[in-house]
């Protein structure tokens, strides 16, 4: 026992006595503090000790937290898991992971369907932030603060009432912190950008346990980083995002038979290369075997309108929803019932191309002969989403630079009119294969149609993308190389790269 423990037990701010029974501990463990079960061991004492016991669950087995992903697929019992209350508790639970040398997983909504990105088995610790969930409003209502453990639906319940709307999630289940670190798309992307263009600044733990801010004065190139860079670069403790006066809205779902389908996906291609030039305006797909909705949203409160003119030729089978007056509350309401929350296995997977109608509806087809038939075989539900991103996505994300709400050049969307991400749903852990085998054919069937006919783009939205899609890939070398000199900057001994389980990790690039 050194100089060194002293200096980490006193950054935790540990006691006299508990000092000397970590000590003791230490000295009775056979294998030393570096070895694997002893390690985990002694590092959940620790954050027992520095968190206090009612913060640290060391029979997670028994615990519902370790089964709280939203896919069944990433259901994990870690070592232990520690739900921090304060930024203060994450500099003191990522001290312990280094000095422990002990293998981790952050958690903000469990919204990840890939296995280890935001799970970890015994083989290490899980930081669920689910406690840290605050949410706050300036004076001026300019500004929300947002915990990186709350959910999308707690921030509308909480900000709606208040008058403000901010650019976040759509889903009211989603995490606050993974989709903003993705990027983050949500209705008025077109007009103000990405969630992550949205963000004013980042209160951030770094490898060390140092708090920092990142903002467009101070660390501005991990602000930048962190604006679509993932869990790369430190735990993010605190959103601060703008806010804006709170929007009426128009809405109305319209479900086709897809027997329509070259009539509809000719509406929503024209609709792109037209209407979307109204950026109040936005249309999304959700395609199913069965049956084709358009989501058409209208940032403003005007019924029916004209950027959506392609669609009203189009006599729909059914209203979904009706044209309806409202907020982007009472849309991520009716958008949250349709999106399946029941304990199941879950996957997304992405893909970009550009905006074509005859491609769509090809790799449609391509997708449903195949979706039809493994859900005869498994019962998987499976959903085709075509989802716009219009030209001024990522126009607003460099507009901003030269704005009052100073952001930094994008990372991500440069030139992506079109992504495509499908959901799947299924229960039965033999069927893994087979039922995620349709999505990666489909993806291969997107790409080398897309690159016949000069539409394809390589770019894989991180929120969207799969376990097996290497998403930061799909960047650009120079950012990368600029992500990775970031990285080594604010972590040199690469915490964050190599003890963290899973996640679109810069080391995997
Ligand atoms: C039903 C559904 C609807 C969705 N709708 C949208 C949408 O409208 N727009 C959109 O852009 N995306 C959407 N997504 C995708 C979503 O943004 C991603 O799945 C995202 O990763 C979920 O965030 P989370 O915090 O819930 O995930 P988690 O699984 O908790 O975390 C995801 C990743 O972020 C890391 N992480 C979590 N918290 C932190 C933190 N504080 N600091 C550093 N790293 C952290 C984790 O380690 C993990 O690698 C949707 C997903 C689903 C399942």
């Amino acid at each position: 026992m050194d100089a060194r423990f002293d200096a980490f037990c006193s950054s935790l701010a540990l006691s006299a006595p508990q000092v000397k029974c970590l000590k003791d501990e230490i000295a009775e463990s056979a294998t030393g503090p570096h070895s694997h079960g002893s390690g985990l061991e002694l590092a959940c004492r620790a954050a027992e000790m520095a968190l206090g016991p009612d913060r640290v669950d060391t029979s997670p087995l028994n615990n519902i937290v370790a089964h709280k992903t939203w896919s069944q697929a990433c259901t994990a019992s870690p070592y232990c898991i520690i739900q921090p209350a304060s930024a203060a508790d994450v500099t003191k639970a990522i001290r312990i992971f280094r000095h422990f040398d002990v293998h981790f997983a952050v958690r903000s909504g469990g919204h990840s369907p890939n296995p280890g990105a935001s799970s970890i088995d015994a083989n290490g610790i899980l930081l669920d932030l689910q406690h840290m969930n605050a949410i706050s409003l300036s004076q001026d209502k300019s500004i929300a603060s947002l915990g990186p453990g709350g959910r999308w639906g707690d921030v509308l319940e909480a900000l709606t009432p208040q008058g403000v709307d901010v650019v976040g999630g759509r889903i009211p289940v989603v995490g606050v912190s993974g989709l903003i670190l993705g990027g983050g798309l949500h209705h008025l992307m077109a007009e103000l950008g990405t969630a992550a263009d949205n963000v004013d600044n980042f209160e951030v733990v770094l490898a060390d346990g140092t708090v920092v801010s990142a903002n467009a004065k101070e660390n501005d190139d991990l602000f930048w980083a962190l604006k679509g860079g993932g869990p790369n670069f430190g735990v993010v403790t605190r959103f601060d995002v703008h806010a804006i006066p709170a929007r009426k809205i128009w809405y109305e779902m319209r479900v086709y038979a897809v027997d329509d389908l070259a009539a509809v996906l000719d509406a929503h291609a024209t609709w792109q290369n037209s209407g979307a030039s109204d950026t109040k305006s936005t249309a999304s797909l959700i395609m199913t075997p069965d049956a084709i909705t358009a989501v058409l949203q209208y940032s403003a409160p005007v019924e029916r309108p004209e950027a959506f003119a392609p669609f009203y030729n189009l006599e729909p089978l059914q209203l979904a929803v009706p044209s309806t007056i409202g907020t982007f509350q009472s849309l991520a309401t009716i958008l949250g019932s349709v999106t399946p929350n029941q304990p199941m296995r879950h996957d997304y997977r992405a893909t970009s191309s550009r905006i074509d109608a005859r491609l769509y509806e090809d790799v449609y087809r391509f997708w449903r002969t195949r979706a039809l038939a493994v859900r005869d075989e498994t019962g998987a539900n499976q959903t085709f989403v075509i989802q716009p991103v219009v030209p001024n996505v990522a126009k607003q994300g460099i507009a901003r630079e030269a704005t009052q709400w100073v952001s930094q050049r994008r990372i991500i969307f440069m030139g992506v009119p079109k992504g495509w991400t499908t959901l799947i749903d299924w229960t039965d852990p033999k069927d893994d294969e087979k039922v995620r085998s349709v999505s990666i054919e489909t993806t291969e069937q997107w790409k080398k149609l897309g690159q016949e006919r000069s539409l394809h783009i390589p770019f894989l939205f991180m929120n969207d993308a799969s376990r097996d899609q290497n998403s930061l890939a799909t960047y650009g070398v120079g950012n990368i190389a600029r992500l990775k000199e970031i990285s080594l900057k604010y972590d040199p001994t690469q915490l964050f790269q190599k003890r963290q389980n899973g996640g679109f990790l810069l080391s995997k690039v």
